[in-house]
């Protein structure tokens, strides 16, 4: 989205400015990309819930990888690598109609939110699309051809990545795309991410508020969860 903005200058005068773009850099999805997400929303319409168990597998992997990652480096210092055990928290906003996912695991630079999120890393889509596309839906296979991520587009239609990487001096960025061919990347300094992880904000199709519910999610999650070895928790709704 493109404005035309008015730039203030500092002894008062008013004048146009260039038009800008708002919401930062904006990416071409690779085009594979925008095939699997519609093949997942049309043919996964009656499995949505598989989306938290994609989410949530993601949110471990990547604390998972720190905890490696964390061990490796703390080898002189064990006592450092127990001290910050990663953890996963989600919350539902009925106010905002958002799920935020939020893990303390590894983050991504921005580099790694254009590989990881902008394209397919495996091969083997074709073979995805066609089994998925003639009619024989099997959820699981969304995590075997790792496109999980894209199943947040089941219940959301827009999915803000908001992620702060474990690599020295990384900023925090925000992702942002409504599943449509682009998305944006901008700088974010909005509710820092203490030391690195990732906050997905999944803003919900208005037919998917059923997962607003705290007890839906928690249902959910009971299905799953004793198979994470990291703590989730739920943060409550105020009231
Ligand atoms: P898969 O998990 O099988 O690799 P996904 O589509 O679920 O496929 O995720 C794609 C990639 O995006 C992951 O491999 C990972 O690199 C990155 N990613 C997704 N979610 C997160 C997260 N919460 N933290 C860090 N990286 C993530
Ligand atoms: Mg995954």
């Amino acid at each position: 989205r493109r404005r035309k903005n008015v730039l203030r200058m500092s002894d008062g005068a008013v004048m146009d400015a260039e038009t800008v773009v708002e919401e930062g850099e904006k990416y071409e999805f690779q085009a594979e990309v925008g095939r699997v997400m519609d093949i997942i929303i049309n043919s996964l319409y009656s499995n949505r819930d598989v989306f938290l168990r994609e989410l949530v597998s993601n949110a471990a992997d990547a604390c998972d990888k720190k905890r490696f990652l964390s061990i490796t480096a703390a080898s002189e210092d064990a006592a450092s690598a127990t001290f910050d055990k990663p953890s996963i928290k989600i919350k539902a906003d009925k106010d905002a109609m958002t799920i935020t996912i939020e893990d303390s695991g590894v983050g991504m630079t921005k580099q790694e939110l254009i590989n990881n999120l902008g394209k397919i890393a495996q091969s083997g889509t074709k073979k995805f699309v066609e089994a998925l596309g003639d009619g024989s839906a099997d959820v699981n296979l969304i995590g075997q051809f790792g496109v999980g991520f894209y199943s947040a587009y089941l219940v959301a239609d827009k999915v803000e990545v908001v992620t702060k990487s474990m690599q020295d001096d990384s900023k925090q960025y925000r992702w942002t795309s409504d599943a449509s061919s682009e998305y944006t990347i901008a700088e974010d300094t909005s509710d820092p991410i203490e030391g690195s992880g990732t906050r997905l904000i999944l803003h919900m199709k208005d037919d998917a508020l059923e997962y607003l519910e705290a007890s839906k999610l928690e249902e959910l999650l009971q299905h799953y969860s004793e198979f994470v070895e990291f703590p989730i928790s739920m943060w409550k709704e105020k009231t």
